[in-house]
């Protein structure tokens, strides 16, 4: 019998998690796996009704979007339809996004829940029975809004096609959470679908974020990621120095990024991997365009 993992004043598995605030700006903490995680270890779906926000093309050659929504009773479809659509309308007015937007399916997965809203709106200690269990205050951050991600995933998987995952809960409380490969935001809130837009540079673009906390220092290698690098001449996106990026000023190399101050560079001075009110930067819109494009023929 293995022992328990945390044992009495032995510190729990955590992991990072980025907390986004109104003004833009980004910050991590550490939560426990466990409080993140919560809920289902089944991944079980039920089915549920998937329909096309946009059907543009077969999704062998097509980017699918999947949509999936928590907090809508049987009783809330159009209103769910309605919060998708903004979230969707949002994501493909911004560049890359807008210039695939003929190109990308999005559907949406009709999780229905029992209980109309997320946990913990607007307070703590409020409990909903939702199919995808979202709740604020996810270790203990107000605006965090975790999400069941194995049942997320289950109920994405009923779509033909899945490129990315967006979770939209049924709330107006502004907030949002990311996850490797899908993200969580409030689906009555207009301010938050800059969250998704955040998220999908990581799942989609496989970029970096570009803010760092304060009194760190880098001492990895040379990150994979394609917007952040150890050298600090920028070689890495030699063919860019010094054009003007869509965010302000030209590509450099800026120290502070992947979450660190010292040690490591970043290619311009606030980019959306930094500031979730501003656009991607050049490296991060050529690493977006490659992906989007890349499952698009
Ligand atoms: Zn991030």
């Amino acid at each position: 019998m293995r022992p328990k993992a945390a044992a009495a004043g032995t510190a729990e598995p955590t992991e990072g998690q980025e907390v986004f605030s109104p003004d833009g700006t980004i910050t991590r903490v550490s939560i426990s796996k466990r409080v993140k995680r919560a809920a289902s270890t089944d991944a079980e779906a039920a089915a549920a009704e998937v329909t096309a926000l946009q059907n543009t093309g077969p999704s062998a050659s097509r980017f699918d979007m999947v949509i999936v929504g928590d907090g809508y009773t049987a009783s809330q479809t159009g209103l769910l339809r309605q919060h998708a659509q903004a979230k969707w309308n949002e994501i493909a007015a911004t560049a890359p996004w807008n210039k695939y937007r003929q190109l990308i399916n999005v559907w949406l997965v009709n999780a229905r829940s029992n209980e109309s809203g997320v946990d913990n709106d607007p307070s703590p200690g409020i409990n909903r029975d939702t199919a995808l269990d979202m709740r604020f205050f996810c270790g203990g951050l107000e605006r965090l809004l975790c999400v069941d991600e194995p049942k997320a995933k289950a109920y994405a998987a009923q779509a033909p096609g899945v490129d990315a995952i967006l979770a939209v809960g049924n709330t107006t409380k502004y907030g949002g959470a990311g996850a490797p490969s899908l993200a969580s935001v409030s689906g009555g809130n207009a301010q938050s679908g800059r969250i998704a837009i955040h998220e999908l540079g990581h799942s989609v673009g496989g970029l970096a974020d570009e803010y760092f906390t304060p009194g760190t220092t880098y001492r990895g290698g040379e990150p994979r990621e394609p917007n952040v690098t150890t050298d600090p001449r920028g070689a890495k996106w030699a063919s860019f120095l010094g054009l003007n990026t869509p965010d302000g000023g030209v590509i450099g190399a800026y120290e502070g990024g992947h979450q660190f101050e010292r040690g490591i560079y970043r290619p311009s001075q606030d980019s959306l991997m930094r500031n979730i009110n501003k656009p991607f930067n050049l490296i991060g819109l050529t690493a977006m365009e490659r992906a989007i494009s890349s499952r698009i023929s």
